[in-house]
């Protein structure tokens, strides 16, 4: 990202290209901030939502998609409610993702999260400590998921290997 006062080069081309994937209601951000006052994030991190959209609307490109920032955001969808002007804040935020890792970036925590996808099927481990709490609530200690079934399991990794899911995050699906 570029230091704070630097100059960043802008690229009106990632503006409409984030305008063309469907993330149009970029452009009626008028900066009033109230996303950023509701972000639960950006209490506790650097993370400012106010200040991704501007970066977004002046095509800020090489601030926006390497950033760690865009991976703070926990689609919580708080500032879609609370947004005057009707900015689907939450959906811009997976264009940008999703733009971002078709080059190749992605927060650590997240390739972990997606590796766990394609080694269970799951993007939560399902461990000892959930089962309990499930018997607790007199649920199958197993969920109707992927994880009772192995032929569901199979059909996630047929997906995953059709959409390259896997290269995505640097991981190998064996087979
Ligand atoms: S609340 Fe909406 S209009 Fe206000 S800064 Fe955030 S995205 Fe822009
Ligand atoms: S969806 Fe993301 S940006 Fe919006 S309030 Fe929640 S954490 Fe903040």
């Amino acid at each position: 990202m570029s230091e704070e006062g630097e100059p960043k080069l802008v690229n009106p081309e990632f503006t409409k290209e984030v305008i063309k994937r469907g993330a149009d209601t970029i452009t009626l951000c008028f900066q009033c901030a109230t996303c950023t006052g509701g972000c639960p994030s950006g209490r506790i991190t650097a993370f400012r939502t106010r200040k991704l959209m501007r970066r977004v609307q002046l095509g800020f490109k090489e601030d926006v998609l390497p950033s760690d920032e865009l991976w703070l955001c926990t689609t919580c969808m708080t500032c879609d409610e609370r947004c005057p002007r009707g900015v689907k804040i939450t959906d811009i935020i997976m264009t940008l993702r999703n733009m971002a890792v078709e080059e190749g970036h992605m927060a650590e925590a997240h390739k972990r999260t997606a590796g766990m996808l394609i080694k269970t099927g799951h993007a939560i481990p399902m461990g000892d400590k959930f089962r309990e709490l499930r018997k607790t609530l007199k649920l199958d200690e197993v969920p109707p998921t992927v994880l009772c079934d192995p032929k569901l399991y199979e059909d996630v990794v047929k997906i995953m290997k059709a959409t390259e899911f896997d290269k995505l995050i640097g991981e190998r699906i064996d087979g």
